[in-house]
C-alpha cells in the first residue's frame, strides 16, 4: 500500500527555512521585494495575487502591486516593466497570467529582465534550464514538484520518468529537470498512442494534463512515485488527473489533490525572489 505525501508538512518546513533566509538578507541590509502586475479581470488571478501577497507578508518580503485596467496598452505594461528592471530595490517581477486579451503576452514577458524573472517564463530562463548547465530560475510548478521529490529522497539516476503533458509551464520544464538529474525521460501528450504502455513503465510518473482521473490503477507500475499536478473542479470539488484512491494500493508514494503540488507553487515563487535578491546583491546563502 502506498502513501500520500504530506506536502503541507514539507511546505511548512520550507517556509520556516525561507523565513530565516529573508532575515539573513535583512541583516545584510537588503529586503527582498517582489513587483506583481495584474492586468486582467480574471477572478482566479485575483485570488492567486492575494495568496502571493499573503505569503510575502508572512515571510517579511516587500510587495509592490500594479492593478491595471483594460485601458492599458502593451507598451504601457512594457514601460512599467522597464522601470522595474532598472529599480535596484525591486528583485523579482511577476506578470500574472492570463492578461487582457488585447495585450501581447510574449512581448510583455520578454521585456522582463532575466535577472528578475522569478516566474521563470522568459525564453532566456527556459533556454538556460534546457541547456542544463547554468544556474537559473526554475518555473514555480516544476520547482515545487522537485521540492517534493527531493524531500522524499527520490532517486533519479537510471530511473524512468514519464511525464504526461508537454506545456511550457509544467510538462516541458519538469522533463528537462528530471533529465538533468539522470532520469531517462519519456514525454506523452495528446497525440501519443497507447499512453498506458508508457505510464506502466514509469518509476516516476508526473501527470499535468487537466483531465479528471485519467490515470487509473492499471496504468501505474508497482512501486511508482506519482506526482499529480492536475487541478479539475468537478461539482464544486477539486480532483486531480490521477484516480488517487485506486492508484494508492499500487504506487509507493503519491501527491494528494488538493493539498499537493498546488500548495508548493507560491513557496517556489518566494524561493525564487529570495534567490534573485541574493544574486543581485552578492549575498551568500546563510
Ligand atoms: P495545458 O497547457 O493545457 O497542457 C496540457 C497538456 O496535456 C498538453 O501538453 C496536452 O497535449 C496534454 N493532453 C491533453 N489531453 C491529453 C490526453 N488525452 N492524453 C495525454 N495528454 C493530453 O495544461 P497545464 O497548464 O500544463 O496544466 C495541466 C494541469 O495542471 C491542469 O489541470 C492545471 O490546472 C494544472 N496545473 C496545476 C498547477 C499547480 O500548481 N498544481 C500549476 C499549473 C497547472 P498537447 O500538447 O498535445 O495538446
Amino acid at each position: 500500500m502506498g502513501e500520500k505525501i504530506n506536502v503541507k508538512e514539507i511546505v511548512k518546513r520550507k517556509k520556516e527555512e525561507l523565513k530565516k533566509e529573508v532575515e539573513f538578507l535583512k541583516e545584510n541590509n537588503v529586503t527582498p521585494k517582489l513587483a506583481v502586475i495584474l492586468a486582467s479581470e480574471d477572478e482566479a488571478s485575483k485570488i492567486y495575487v492575494g495568496k502571493k501577497r499573503k505569503m510575502c507578508e508572512e515571510l517579511g518580503v516587500l510587495q509592490q502591486e500594479y492593478i491595471l485596467d483594460d485601458t492599458i496598452t502593451t507598451n504601457d505594461v512594457v514601460n512599467i516593466i522597464n522601470e522595474l528592471n532598472n529599480d535596484s530595490s525591486v528583485h523579482g517581477i511577476l506578470v500574472q497570467l492570463p492578461l487582457f486579451k488585447h495585450l501581447d503576452m510574449d512581448k510583455i514577458l520578454d521585456s522582463i529582465s532575466d535577472k528578475k524573472d522569478v516566474d521563470g517564463f522568459h525564453p532566456l530562463t527556459l533556454g538556460k534550464l534546457f541547456i542544463g548547465e547554468h544556474e537559473t530560475f526554475v518555473p514555480c510548478t516544476p520547482k515545487g514538484i522537485m521540492t517534493i521529490l527531493d524531500d522524499i529522497n527520490t532517486e533519479y539516476e537510471g530511473k524512468h520518468a514519464v511525464i504526461v503533458g508537454r506545456s511550457r509551464i509544467v510538462g516541458k520544464p519538469i522533463s528537462q529537470i528530471l533529465l538533468k538529474r539522470g532520469a531517462t525521460v519519456t514525454i506523452c501528450h495528446s497525440k501519443t498512442k497507447d499512453i498506458a504502455n508508457f505510464t506502466r513503465q514509469a518509476d516516476i510518473l508526473v501527470v499535468a494534463v487537466g483531465r479528471p482521473h485519467m490515470i487509473t490503477q492499471d496504468m501505474v507500475k508497482e512501486g511508482a512515485i506519482v506526482v499529480d499536478v492536475g487541478i479539475n473542479r468537478i461539482n464544486g470539488k477539486i480532483i486531480g488527473d490521477v484516480d488517487t484512491e485506486n492508484v494508492l494500493p499500487v504506487c509507493s508514494k503519491i501527491t494528494p489533490v488538493p493539498g499537493g503540488v498546488g500548495i508548493t507553487t507560491v513557496l517556489s515563487l518566494l524561493q525564487n525572489v529570495v534567490q534573485a535578491t541574493r544574486e543581485q546583491n552578492n549575498v551568500k546563502k546563510p
